[in-house]
């Protein structure tokens, strides 16, 4: 899929204010820092749509991007970030699982995880906590260009291994690098092949 537009459409921190659409969504989420701003402008091809920041934590709002006329792409809230306050923390889980619960355009959510890191409980209590919810999602591993081939191999095996102690098989998944433009292809191809479908 070539990204023709790219346009922001409204960021809120309510699901029933979402867009009223019948456009088929994809969300992206994860924890703060693990490259989610970059990877979306990597993979529009835009350098600012979403915003990179050298504060995590920043966005908190649900932002909905729309994509060649066609389909939503959508920014959650990283989570799991330390420096947010007990409060705000519950407010994100709130409309992040209000979110997900609610929003019937939701196609599948990617969950993004830095590829450099060993599996963390944050990420592994999210991703039951979709399989229970029986949300759909693939995983993106970011930061690929961080690690020498080999260990990048070495990491993603090992993901694998404990993704598959508590999975009875490893969801979709694909390796990306906001860097070197790795893995656009391939997650626009999939959602490109489920909207054809
Ligand atoms: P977000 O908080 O998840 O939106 O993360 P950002 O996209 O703001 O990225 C966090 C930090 O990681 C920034 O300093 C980025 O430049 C860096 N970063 C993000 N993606 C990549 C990547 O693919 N490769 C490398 N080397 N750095 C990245």
């Amino acid at each position: 899929m070539k990204i023709k537009t790219a346009d922001f459409v409204i960021s809120n921190s309510k699901v029933d204010k979402c867009p009223d659409s019948k456009l088929p969504e994809y969300a992206f989420i994860g924890r703060s820092n693990v490259g989610k701003s970059s990877l979306i402008n990597m993979l529009t091809g835009r350098k600012t749509l979403a915003k990179t920041s050298a504060k995590p934590g920043k966005t908190q709002l649900i932002n909905h991007f729309l994509i060649n006329n066609n389909w939503h792409l959508v920014d959650l809230p990283g989570y799991g970030y330390a420096k947010v306050s007990k409060s705000t923390k519950r407010t994100f889980q709130k409309f992040i699982t209000a979110y997900f619960e609610k929003r019937k355009q939701l196609i599948c959510a990617f969950v993004l995880i830095d590829s450099r890191h060993k599996p963390q409980k944050i990420d592994m209590e999210f991703m039951q906590w979709m399989g229970e919810h029986e949300i759909p999602f693939c995983i993106i591993f970011t930061k690929a260009d961080k690690l020498k081939p080999k260990a990048l191999e070495q990491n993603i095996n090992n993901y694998q291994q404990e993704m598959l102690e508590y999975w009875a098989e490893m969801p979709e998944f694909f390796i990306s690098s906001a860097n070197t433009g790795m893995g656009q292809e391939e997650i626009l191809d999939y959602i490109d092949n489920i909207n054809e479908s």
